[in-house]
């Protein structure tokens, strides 16, 4: 098995990814145990990052 993109080509056989219990999307790893979106089963904190949002408050306040 190798890392990287060619082993992506592997991925449309079995699912990677099932719905999360926490945030609905369909990102819960199943081999790994942990969502990829909100970060379930990794940490009890929801994964959220500031690029996730847009800054629309900041561009409001130049004008
Ligand atoms: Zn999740």
């Amino acid at each position: 098995m190798t890392k990287g993109t060619p082993s992506m080509g592997k991925h449309g056989r079995s699912k990677t990814h099932i719905k999360c219990r926490r945030c609905g999307r369909r990102a819960y790893n199943v081999a790994k145990g942990y969502c990829a979106a909100c970060g379930f089963g990794k940490s009890k904190r929801i994964r959220r990052y500031s690029w996730m949002t847009k800054k629309v408050l900041t561009r409001e306040r130049i004008v």
